[in-house]
């Protein structure tokens, strides 16, 4: 079999009207030098989308790689997510977060989790944490809820910091909860969640198809360390296309209509990961098929949180 790979430059259309490059670049853990290669050998490659976060402690690289690569700011879609321990303020979280990329706006603003952190034991310097209670739990701020920091988000877009607005690690309760709120006017234009073919998320897809919201799949690989490659029925179907098992499963989740966000900082894979091609039916079937036959596995299980 002779496979056709191509540098993915598909985009979705966000519910704001703008595209979104269905391929981004993940960069949880590409800090220093190496995040910085990273991004810019992303921009050289192909990439237009790069995924960041706060808590990654890693902004200041990245915008300075986006910055330095000479690529017109319009034609590069840059996500920056609120940390749970700014959840009261996050127009003041967005302006530092602007402020650490060294950019004038991001694409989409995500709230990271939803659910807030008490910040009463934080200094204004060590906000990027967990923080934990007298039990050494993390310090959930019961007073709070992501209904209310959403209506606080739906200023942001207006404001000019952000062009859209989305959530991150919601469940369909969380999303409904949003999306029936008294105060809600905006629908998220993005749920960034774990998704893979051990973790497919039927459920969630159908649910962002119905209202609008167009899915990210984080740790599309299995995280850290990539476990998802060495699966025998990934291999074997990867060995027939003559593709890496890492391009593979990025295609799949490309095929399946949604955003996906591979991480690497090994320059040769941050280009490999960029070059994908259609499975035929039976093996896109035969990939979603993993997780019944297998049992699910969701790699992110933070303790404060459940995902229901
Ligand atoms: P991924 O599934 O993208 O896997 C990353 C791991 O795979 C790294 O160890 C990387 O190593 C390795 N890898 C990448 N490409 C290849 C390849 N071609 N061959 C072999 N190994 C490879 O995991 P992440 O958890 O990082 O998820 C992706 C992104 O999603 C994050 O970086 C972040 O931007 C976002 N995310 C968001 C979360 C949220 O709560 N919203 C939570 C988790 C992630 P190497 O770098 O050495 O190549």
């Amino acid at each position: 079999m002779s496979t056709v790979l191509k540098t993915c430059t598909a985009t979705a259309t966000l519910n704001t009207g703008s595209k979104i490059p269905l391929l981004g670049l993940g960069t949880w853990r590409s800090t220093k030098d190496k995040g910085y290669a990273a991004v810019r050998k992303a921009l050289d490659a192909g990439y237009r989308h790069i995924d960041s976060a706060a808590v990654c402690m890693n902004e200041q690289v990245i915008g300075k790689a986006i910055r330095d690569s000479g690529i017109p700011r319009n034609e590069v879609f840059v996500t920056a997510k609120l940390w749970s321990t700014q959840h009261r303020q996050p127009g003041k979280a967005l302006e530092q977060s602007l402020d650490r990329l060294g950019l004038d706006y991001v694409d989409l603003y995500i709230m990271h989790w939803p659910l807030a952190f008490k910040t009463d034991r934080l200094s204004s310097k060590n906000y990027m944490v967990i923080p934990t209670n007298a039990e050494k739990k993390p310090d959930v701020d019961t007073d709070w809820n992501h209904v209310k920091t959403w209506e606080l988000m739906q200023y942001l877009p207006k404001r000019g910091g952000t062009k859209a607005i989305g959530v991150s690690n919601c469940s369909i309760r969380h999303l409904k909860e949003i999306l029936d709120s008294q105060g809600n006017k905006i629908v998220p234009a993005i749920n960034q969640i774990e998704a893979h073919p051990f973790l497919p998320q039927d459920d969630m897809l159908d649910f962002c198809h119905d209202k609008g919201i167009i899915m990210e799949a984080y740790s599309p690989l299995g995280s850290d360390g990539a476990p998802f490659l060495k699966e025998p029925v990934v291999r074997e179907i990867a060995k027939r296309y003559h593709v890496d098992t890492a391009q593979l499963l990025i295609s799949w989740g490309l095929q399946r209509g949604y955003v996906v966000l591979p991480k690497s900082t090994n320059l040769e894979r941050i280009v490999s990961n960029s070059q994908t091609f259609e499975l035929a039916k039976e093996d896109f079937i035969r990939l979603h098929e993993l997780a019944q036959e297998r049992g699910t596995k969701r790699v992110h299980s933070p303790p404060w949180f459940f995902f229901e």
